[in-house]
């Protein structure tokens, strides 16, 4: 079978390898989709610690499990399956309360555990037993299958935001996440969604998703114009899903009263502090949280959300590749030209 290899920092190395072999514990999955997502980018050229060349990347992944070992219960021969990210030990506090997604150890697909840039990889028995594997219907399709890890962390995010029946929300940074929570937001109840972006680019395929306003952030004050939009209130919810720290600001700054701000994207290590008065804060009584991946009771909401249409998934793929052209879909990726871009390794 072919593999994409991270051998070292800026060299991923498409490679002939034998089929991994499994055990009476553990199942073996065909890979039929699985798209690049930031972090892979940032592996590739940054590394992450618990990234240990050579390994195999890639977390957002769907497949057939084409055997199964005899102790295994949690998947069938011929099933379905979506992969999520987090895998939680099973042992720690957080991973005996369902918030696997804190673990300090933090197993991951595609990081300690090798991932789907594969024709076919291994699903060991720790994956099996506590992590994100999502068996899903025919009336989807990998593509989709494979972008409910995504959505998974867009669910965790709205979850830490309180998002509820009638508020309002602001999310800064339509990319894949952006464009899903406007979906999400709806059916989680909000009757106004405000969505910001900076590039015209992805504004244009934003508009699939309907919310009720768009702003370009380039051209407007995009503070005062949210206020605006909120009756002068500011918004109950406002979610970053972008990694800049002016939005982070911005997202406090406008926020309303006992509102809550969810910091979603990461900035990069070197991105100055947040400059924010505390008693903004302070005298709001508002709620700012942070989120990172999500639990596998999320995924599997993630993977039921787009098998019954809820959430629209598919306009988000903009380019697809045989695994053969992987070095071709992360430049894509890395051009930023589009939003998912899905690796096929069957073709
Ligand atoms: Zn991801
Ligand atoms: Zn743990």
């Amino acid at each position: 079978m072919q593999a994409a290899v991270l051998e070292a920092l800026d060299r991923l190395v498409l490679k002939e390898m034998g089929v991994p072999e499994i055990d009476d514990d553990s199942a073996l999955l065909r890979v039929e989709s699985v798209a690049i997502c930031g972090s892979d980018v940032r592996i590739l050229h940054h590394g992450n610690p618990r990234v240990k060349p050579p390994a195999i990347m890639g977390h957002e992944a769907a497949g057939v499990v084409v055997k199964a070992g005899k102790n295994v219960t949690r998947v069938k021969e011929g099933e379905r399956v979506a992969l999520g990210a987090d895998v939680p030990c099973g042992q720690c506090r957080w991973c005996r309360t369902g918030l696997g997604n804190n673990c300090e150890i933090n197993y991951a697909v595609g990081y300690q555990i090798p991932g789907a840039f594969t024709q076919y990889m291994k699903l060991p028995r720790l994956l099996l037993e506590e992590g994100p594997v999502t068996p899903f219907s025919e009336a989807i399709s990998f593509d989709d299958a494979a972008l409910a890890e995504p959505l998974a962390c867009a669910v965790n995010g709205l979850e830490l935001a309180g998002m509820s029946l009638g508020k309002s929300i602001v999310i800064i940074g339509l990319g894949p996440i952006g464009c899903m929570m406007i979906d999400l937001a709806r059916v989680m109840g909000a009757t106004k969604v405000i969505a910001v972006q900076r590039s015209l680019k992805r504004m244009e395929i934003a508009k699939a998703y309907k919310a009720d306003v768009y702003i370009a952030s380039e051209a407007e004050d995009v503070v005062a114009r949210c206020r605006e939009e909120t009756g002068g209130e500011g918004p109950d919810v406002v979610v970053t899903t972008c990694g800049s720290v002016e939005a982070h600001e911005q997202a406090i700054e406008m926020v309303a009263h006992r509102g809550c701000v969810n910091l979603f994207g990461g900035l990069a290590k070197d991105a100055r502090p947040l400059n924010v008065l505390s008693n903004t804060i302070h005298y709001k009584e508002c709620f700012v949280t942070g989120s990172h991946g999500s639990t596998p009771r999320q995924h599997e909401i993630a993977v039921r959300l787009i098998e019954k249409g809820i959430v629209r998934v598919a306009p988000l793929v903009t380019h697809q590749y045989p695994l053969s052209r992987i070095h071709e879909a992360f430049e894509t990726m890395e051009s930023r030209q589009g939003m998912k871009i899905v690796v096929h390794p069957q073709l």
